[in-house]
């Protein structure tokens, strides 16, 4: 039960929501107390453990506040601590302190400038599959309408825009197979592979500016195999390259470049995930980096406003959690940038 002494706290809040344990799959307690604790003023719905609760003021735009519920497995980091000015325990940076900053704004907003719909989903840190966020944008896109969107991961403080997309693709050199004692009859294919190697060694990744955000591409092998046996000349042999793109280029786009760069070779596109634009240049947008006052950075990672992204909705991650402290077992969050970044959503939303 999330009184309202505790919804009008965030840091209070906070504690409150990390000391209900929900690693991924056991979100049902969480849920229903976020859901108990959203006001009359919103529209509230239930979807599985996906909890929506919207705003219908007539605004003109309507913005997104969304978190994910779960943690990852507890640590032996449960219930929380505060040492000083820290928070510790599972979940605190990722996300519960954002969490926390969305659901207090929703119990203490009564007039928001923009229709605002706050969003809390399950399942984010496990497979794309049962990510609520992803579920929810199948079964129902329509709650995910908006101008722009926050994501509440943790990025200290900062406003981290966009995301690159990546690609795994298994590149295959191939040969011919012969005794080793009279290796003129074959052709190895580990020795060929030594060009999708080079390429790999000498390959100068981009850098693109967007909307001022740097981000800075990479193009790796992840994984070799090849060999039948001590006395056989190979006749594959496979390289697992991973490539992390920009956002001005596509999931095709990205998959044509790795197959252009490897011409000659079998490319096998094996998973990929599109980048996000920072979109940064929507009203809400604009807005939202006025009230934080700092310039943008790159997202480098993949993260959920992947997902956004793809449905026309620009988004961006801002958190008050160290997104390095992410999935450690030494999880904590500051109680200053919970406060501050409070501050900063409040003055954003009320304009
Ligand atoms: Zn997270």
């Amino acid at each position: 039960m999330l009184s309202s002494e505790i919804l009008a706290d965030p840091v209070a809040l906070t504690r409150a929501l990390v000391d209900i344990e929900s690693v991924s799959g056991n979100e049902d307690r969480i849920a229903t107390a976020v859901q108990n604790a959203l006001g009359k003023n919103l529209t509230v719905e239930r979807v599985g453990n996906v909890v929506v609760a919207a705003t219908d003021l007539g605004r003109p735009q309507r913005v997104i506040l969304a978190g994910h519920l779960d943690t990852v497995p507890v640590a032996g980091n449960l219930p929380s601590t505060v040492d000083g000015d820290l928070i510790h325990g599972c979940g605190t940076a990722d996300m519960k302190s954002g969490v926390a900053l969305a659901l207090h704004l929703a119990a203490t907003v009564a007039e928001p400038r923009y229709d605002v719909t706050y969003l809390f989903y399950d399942c984010e840190e496990v497979e794309s599959e049962r990510n609520g966020l992803n579920r929810l944008s199948r079964s129902h896109p329509d709650k995910l309408r908006a101008d722009f969107a926050v994501l509440l991961e943790p990025t200290y403080g900062l406003v981290e825009a966009g995301c690159q997309g990546t690609l795994r693709a298994m590149v295959t050199a191939t040969g011919r197979r012969a005794h080793s004692a009279r290796s003129w009859l074959g052709a190895n294919a580990i020795h060929a592979a030594g060009t999708i190697l080079q390429t790999l060694k000498t390959y100068e990744a981009r850098t693109v500016t967007i909307d001022g955000c740097t981000y800075r591409e990479g193009l790796n092998a992840v994984r070799i195999a090849g060999g039948v046996a001590g006395n056989v000349i190979p006749d594959e042999c496979r390289v697992e390259v991973n490539y992390r793109f920009a956002p001005d280029r596509t999931e095709e786009a990205a998959a044509a470049h790795v197959r252009e760069l490897f011409d000659g070779f079998a490319v096998e596109i094996t998973d990929s995930a599109p980048a996000a634009l920072p979109g940064l240049t929507a009203a809400p947008a604009k807005e939202f980096l006025a009230a934080v006052g700092q310039p943008p950075q790159a997202k480098l990672g993949w993260t959920d406003v992947a997902r956004f992204a793809a449905l026309g909705v620009p988004a961006l991650n801002f958190g008050p959690g160290d997104p390095n402290l992410a999935h450690t077992r030494e999880e904590h969050v500051e109680i200053s940038k919970i406060r501050a970044g409070a501050e900063v959503l409040r003055r954003w939303i009320s304009g």
